[in-house]
């Protein structure tokens, strides 16, 4: 994701109110924050969010939370939440915050997210960066920690060689590979109800074929 500083980011999302602030006091209780109990989802670099503004509006039934390490990326999502909010006059089933994924086991208590999205995650192809990658094994331990027993992680790439890597990662760290293709957009099955992100758009339209997999705890 191509970076610019935009000086009223930090104002603009500081302000607004569904970006939630001070994300680590919420750890246990995020059912508050949405006023219900309804199952939690999460996109981990949400990018400029259209893939879970989608999602949201096609789900009222589902809590979904973006999160984006950078504030001027997440200031375009909650610019185009705002449009679509507009349209649709609804999406109170989402919530954005500006963190890095690291930390993600100081937001959630273990077993409070139902689902972990990653989609074209950076591929950090550096050896040497390999635990930033968000399909390390360090990176599904992280998660091993906030996920429900029967949660699952769904990750969409156009990288074969992050795609390689995360379904090594996979085994690992000692998940269940549940699905997985190397052309989603040619896979029946894998492609119903698919929503496509930004950069999923932009690739595949340059005739790049989409890798998905998903994996689960092992029980
Ligand atoms: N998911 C979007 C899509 O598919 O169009 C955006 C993809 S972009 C390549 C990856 C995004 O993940 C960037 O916006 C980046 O800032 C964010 N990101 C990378 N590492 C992160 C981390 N550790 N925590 C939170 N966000 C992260």
């Amino acid at each position: 994701m191509r970076l610019r500083n935009i000086p009223r980011a930090e104002s603009v999302l500081s302000e607004h109110d569904k970006v939630v602030k001070d994300e680590k006091t919420y750890r246990g209780n995020w059912g508050q924050v949405f006023g219900n109990s309804n199952p939690i989802h999460i996109e981990i670099g949400m990018g400029k969010g259209q893939f879970l503004l989608k999602l949201a509006g096609r789900n009222p039934q589902i809590n979904y939370i973006g999160i984006e390490r950078y504030s001027s990326v997440l200031l375009r999502a909650v610019e185009k939440y705002e449009e679509e909010a507009e349209e649709e006059g609804a999406l109170q089933n989402i919530r954005f915050v500006c963190m890095d994924a690291a930390e993600i086991g100081e937001v959630f208590s273990p077993g409070e997210v139902d689902r972990i999205y990653l989609n074209f995650s950076d591929p950090w192809p550096k050896k040497r960066h390999a635990k930033r990658r968000l399909t390390s094994k360090e990176f599904f331990a992280r998660y091993e920690g906030v996920l429900a027993e029967d949660g699952r992680v769904e990750f969409k790439t156009d990288n074969g060689d992050l795609f390689r890597f995360s379904l090594e990662q996979v085994e690992e760290a000692g998940w269940k590979l549940t699905a997985c293709t190397w052309d989603l957009h040619h896979d029946k099955e894998m492609n119903a109800g698919n929503v496509m992100t930004e950069y999923e758009e932009k690739f595949s339209a340059q005739g790049n074929p989409i890798h998905k997999l998903v994996a689960s705890r092992k029980d």
